[in-house]
């Protein structure tokens, strides 16, 4: 028997769902080690932690101990996602435990082993996992429109303000603390009298501090003093309101403020930052550093070019249109292919996994119908016992509310089966179409994925004259051209 450790982990999101709980998958990753001949000897559990961060309690003890305990030689979660959201973080901690020649298994996706095929499909579910989050984060998004269009700040309050629950809602009070002193600064930078730095220094005596005690710094005194939210309005996702917080200054104040810092820095000039899809992917042929992306406003063209920008080199016929430079790199999907038994590999191990998954969603979906049913029935029982007099209207009214409740918490959890089960097949549809046709599940797809896409196939191009001189794969892509699971054509761009 080997000895083997198991990490579970949920968000606090997660924590409702069914079979995402810490028992349930601790117990299902057991299960598995009875079977396989692991002996388990330590479990590892984060409670109420992102899989976006490494920052988890029980992920750093593990981590710490598998590079001291030789005696370690797997790792089993109940999917990849449990260690790791973002495609970074799940390479990172995939190459500790490989280099302490640990194995990870991951119990419910069978199709994830070692294999360059396991490595690419796991690498793409770990892509199509980060976007998920980014998803999810999109959707708490939702929820603060909300509550920004009810006229509460949706996020921390700011400095001077504390976030209190009154009734049930969150909202935003004056911090009896903090209040007058922020009031007093902004009153004080209106006479035109006093520097940010000096306004923190005089802060700081009256005993205002930031985090950890220390004085505010500049950056945080300017954006304090600039900040709207003071003067009553909110700015919040490029949309302005009046907020129901108590306002330190009036709006006219406000701009004067404005005119006031201005006037201080005439000569700061700031740069906008765009989404660019190829944003640091694409170094420069001549000097090898990286390239930017800009937009010329008044020919409101966008172009991407050397950071230099003609500093070290010229920069005389450099800038490429980002337009024509995107499709460039698109083409350069068309030549590289996967083969026919490697597609074959990718599909039964996507189908296997499909089953696997299908069968747990299956049995956790049984378990709470039962549940339902059970509850419905009680009700019922409730009903009769109304009707043949044994309940009151108060009591059958208690009982009933009491069940409805249970029914309704089941619902979502049913609701939330489904959903992820989508999700799963969602991913399995990515993985098979990237892997049947990669020029076309690029083309189709949407910029967050086609960035995952880029990562997944190249670590950078290389630009000259308004062309593509090299490109360099990654890794797993070198293993895979070697192992010959990976075509290229003779346009390939070689490194
Ligand atoms: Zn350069």
């Amino acid at each position: 028997m080997e000895n083997a450790l198991i990490y579970c982990r949920v968000s606090t999101e997660e924590q409702a769902r069914e079979g995402y709980s810490l028992d349930a998958q601790e117990k299902f990753c057991g299960r598995f080690a009875e079977h396989s001949g692991y002996k388990i000897i330590s479990t590892y559990r984060d409670e109420g932690k992102s899989g976006t961060t490494i920052d988890r309690p029980a992920l750093q003890e593990m981590l710490s101990r598998c590079q001291e305990d030789k005696s370690i030689k797997a790792v089993l979660v109940q999917e990849t996602d449990r260690l790791a959201r973002g495609t970074g973080i799940h390479l990172a901690i995939k190459a500790i435990l490989k280099k302490a020649d640990i194995k990870l298994i991951s119990v419910a996706q069978p199709m994830l082993d070692d294999s360059p095929e396991g490595n690419m499909i796991d690498t793409i579910i770990a892509s199509v996992n980060q976007f998920q989050s980014d998803l999810n984060s999109r959707k708490t998004k939702k929820g603060m429109q909300e509550k920004f269009e009810s006229g509460w700040w949706p996020g921390l309050a700011k400095l001077g303000y504390l976030n209190k629950e009154v009734n049930g809602e969150k909202i935003t009070v004056s911090d009896p603390e903090r209040w007058h002193l922020i009031r007093d600064a902004l009153k004080m930078y209106l006479t035109g009298n006093y520097s940010a730095v000096e306004i923190a220094d005089i802060l700081y005596e009256k005993g205002l501090v930031a985090r950890q005690g220390k004085k505010i710094c500049n950056g945080i005194m300017i954006n304090i003093l600039k900040d709207p939210f003071y003067a009553g309005i909110m700015n919040w996702n490029k949309q302005e309101r009046k907020g129901n917080h108590e306002p330190m200054i009036t709006p006219a104040q406000h701009k004067n403020i404005i005119t006031i810092m201005d006037e201080h820095n005439r000569h700061a000039c700031r740069r906008r930052i765009h989404n660019f899809l190829l944003r640091g992917f694409l170094y420069c042929g001549i000097c090898g550093q990286k390239y930017t992306a800009e937009i010329h406003k008044k020919k409101n063209i966008s172009y991407y070019h050397c950071v230099l920008n003609g500093q070290k080199h010229s920069n005389e016929g450099q800038n490429i249109e980002a337009g024509s430079l995107e499709k460039m790199i698109k083409e350069q999907f068309k030549n590289i292919q996967f083969s026919e038994d490697f597609i074959m590999l990718v599909v039964s191990k996507v189908k296997l996994s499909y089953e696997k998954k299908k069968e747990q969603i299956n049995r956790n979906k049984r378990g709470l119908l039962n549940q339902k049913l059970a509850l419905e029935n009680k009700k019922c029982l409730a009903e009769e016992k109304l009707i043949s007099g044994i309940f009151d209207d108060e009591s059958f009214a208690r009982q009933r509310d009491k069940i409805d409740t249970e029914i309704g918490k089941i619902q979502e959890q049913l609701e939330n089966i489904e959903n992820q089960r989508n999700i799963d097949v969602d991913t399995m549809g990515k993985v098979l179409a990237l892997a049947r046709n990669i020029y076309g599940s690029y083309t189709k797809a949407p910029d967050p994925i086609k960035r995952l896409y880029l990562a997944l196939f190249w670590d950078g191009f290389w630009v000259k004259d308004k062309t593509i001189i090299k490109a360099k794969p990654t890794q797993l892509i070198e293993d895979l051209i070697r192992e010959k699971q990976v075509i290229t054509s003779p346009n390939w761009l070689r490194w």
